[in-house]
């Protein structure tokens, strides 16, 4: 199971809806009465389990971060078609759209967000986005292409 923001959200959200439900509990008992006195401990628990759903939040903000990284192969490509720049005096051209770029492109590493997994034989992953992968498929034999959905998440 890959473990998504997502996940991480719902079960933030759960502990937001115990934190409330918990607190609600606690302040239902009238000051004075003896329940009153006997739930500060369950009112300790709520403050814990809030604390606990804000930190899920930054897990799962930390986690999508780290799943919107940029493809980074030393050189960039088309991010549609590939390997089919070609660059003269600091322009480079796609051969297939024409799209330009006005710098050497392929002399830059690939800032193309990663949506592809690709395992190669020997198991070894590497993430790359549309364009890259376009070159892995022609290159690599026998390898394990997966598609990575909106955010980075496995399908
Ligand atoms: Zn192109
Ligand atoms: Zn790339």
């Amino acid at each position: 199971m890959t473990v998504t923001p997502a996940h991480l959200r719902v079960l933030a959200s759960r502990a937001e809806a115990l934190t409330a439900e918990l607190r609600k509990l606690c302040d239902s008992a009238p000051h004075g009465s003896p329940e009153h006195d006997h739930l500060a401990t369950a009112r300790h628990a709520a403050d814990w389990l809030a604390r606990g759903a804000e930190e899920l939040q930054r897990a799962a903000a930390d986690l999508a971060r780290l799943e919107a990284q940029p493809c980074g192969l030393p050189w960039a490509v088309c991010p549609e078609h590939g390997n089919t720049l070609s660059s003269q005096a600091g322009v480079s051209t796609c051969r297939v759209c024409r799209r330009s770029w006005t710098y050497d492109r392929p002399g830059q590493p690939c800032r193309e967000p990663v949506t592809w997994k690709v395992i190669d034989r020997a198991g070894t992953e590497t993430r790359m986005c549309d364009g890259h992968v376009l070159g892995a498929r022609a290159a690599a034999q026998g390898a394990t292409f997966v598609r990575l959905g909106a955010g980075g998440t496995q399908q």
